[in-house]
């Protein structure tokens, strides 16, 4: 590492079986190194808890010549912020606490984020540690794009409405987007679509999200990996009422048995791709209601925004895939929208794809929520 580095800053994200781990040079935006942790808890594993976890984080760092020493901040991943966080937040006992709580929003994320933060705080109990919520971005929903129309005293009860996730993302990449176009985020409407295992799109007008596709889970909106997205809640009540499927039953189905693997038999989308390409018929019907439900999402947003200044495609599906970026948008001449296919197809890194004359610009943003983590947990050094 440099030696007029002025520190780095630890960005975790834990999971129930796994930790992402990446040391961030917040200054220089650079990573210094990153890696995985998995399979934390399962039988047979080597690794036995998030501690041991974290152990072999810090013995990996060492071992790339990393002095720990200079770790100066860590910034948490933290999945579900409720009402109650949205702004990058210094943890103290009491916000640890008030994350656990809303483990009943997120009772398979929230729980996780917590066992990271609690051995993270004791193996660096000198530096700021900081939570970086992903509902943080869309706190600024307005109540007509929150609100879902159900019986107001239940929803306020329980917690129910839309709180939008990815925020990271979606914030970070709709000011990526606005630089590239030379302008200041407050003067751009941008729709964001992050396209990698979870899927969701939000219209963001002047800096600030005022729709999303996520909603009280991630399991609204796009068409994704193992999550069917929109999906009429009779449905649910059909089942149960026929197939007699419980809630699990049901949960399980939805999450992890929908979406692409529902409709093909796999998730991963370079082998849907390839599946196309052999003629499968379930890939190509799997492909083409991605595609569908990403043109109603572009189409809804256009409505929401008015004007919309640029379109920006992110993460894994959405950085890599030509095809889903020309097919989402193709002949959207009318409304403005006209993607290059020589630009779409070449080129690497954040561009421009649209042509000269499209009244929206079209990018590709690779997206850097790690880094985004890590600029926020640095405010707190
Ligand atoms: P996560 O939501 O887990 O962060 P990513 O943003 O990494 O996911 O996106 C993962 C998805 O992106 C997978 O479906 C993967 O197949 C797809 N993907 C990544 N790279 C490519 C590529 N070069 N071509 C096609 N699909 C890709």
């Amino acid at each position: 590492m440099s030696a007029v580095s002025a520190g780095v800053v630890l960005v975790l994200n834990s999971g129930s079986s796994s930790i992402k781990f990446r040391l961030i040079d917040p200054v220089a935006g650079t990573a210094v190194v990153s890696g995985l942790v998995e399979q934390i808890g399962e039988p047979d594993s080597a690794v036995a808890d998030h501690a041991a976890g974290l152990r072999l984080i810090h013995q990996r760092l060492a071992d790339s010549g990393v002095d720990l020493g200079e770790v100066r901040a860590v910034g948490h991943r933290v999945v579900h912020g409720g009402t109650r966080f949205h702004a990058p937040t210094l943890i103290t006992d009491a916000v640890v606490a008030e994350v656990s709580r809303l483990a009943e929003l997120a009772p398979l994320h929230n729980p996780a984020n917590v066992i990271g933060i609690e051995v993270a705080r004791a193996d660096f109990p000198d530096v700021p540690h900081v939570a970086v919520f992903d509902t943080g971005f869309f706190h600024s929903l307005p109540a007509a794009a929150a609100a879902y129309a159900i019986d107001r005293e239940v929803a306020s009860q329980y917690g129910i409405r839309r709180y939008g996730f990815h925020g990271t993302s979606h914030e970070y990449v709709s000011r990526e987007a606005a630089l590239l176009l030379g302008r200041e985020p407050a003067e751009v409407n941008t729709i964001v679509l992050h396209l990698g295992n979870g899927a969701s799109a939000s219209a963001v007008r002047g800096g600030v999200a005022v729709e999303t596709s996520m909603g009280l889970t991630p399991l609204e909106g796009l068409v994704m990996g193992t999550r069917c997205g929109d999906i009429d809640p009779g449905v649910l009540f059909h089942l149960n009422r026929t197939a007699g499927l419980g809630v699990d039953k049901l949960d399980e189905l939805l999450n992890r048995r929908s979406g692409l693997k529902g409709l093909s038999g796999v998730n991963d989308f370079r082998e849907l791709l390839q599946q196309v390409s052999h003629g499968s018929s379930a890939a190509t019907l799997a492909y083409d209601v991605y595609i569908h439900r990403l043109r109603k999402y572009v189409g809804a947003y256009l409505a929401v925004l008015g004007r919309v200044d640029a379109i920006a495609f992110t993460a894994g599906v959405g950085e890599n895939v030509a095809a889903v970026r020309e097919d989402a948008l193709a002949g959207l001449d009318g409304l403005g929208i006209v993607v290059d296919p020589q630009r779409n197809r070449g080129g690497n890194g954040a561009r421009i794809i649209s042509a000269e004359h499209s009244r929206s610009t079209v990018l590709v943003v690779p997206t850097n929520e790690e880094l985004a983590i890590a600029r926020a947990a640095w405010q707190f050094v």
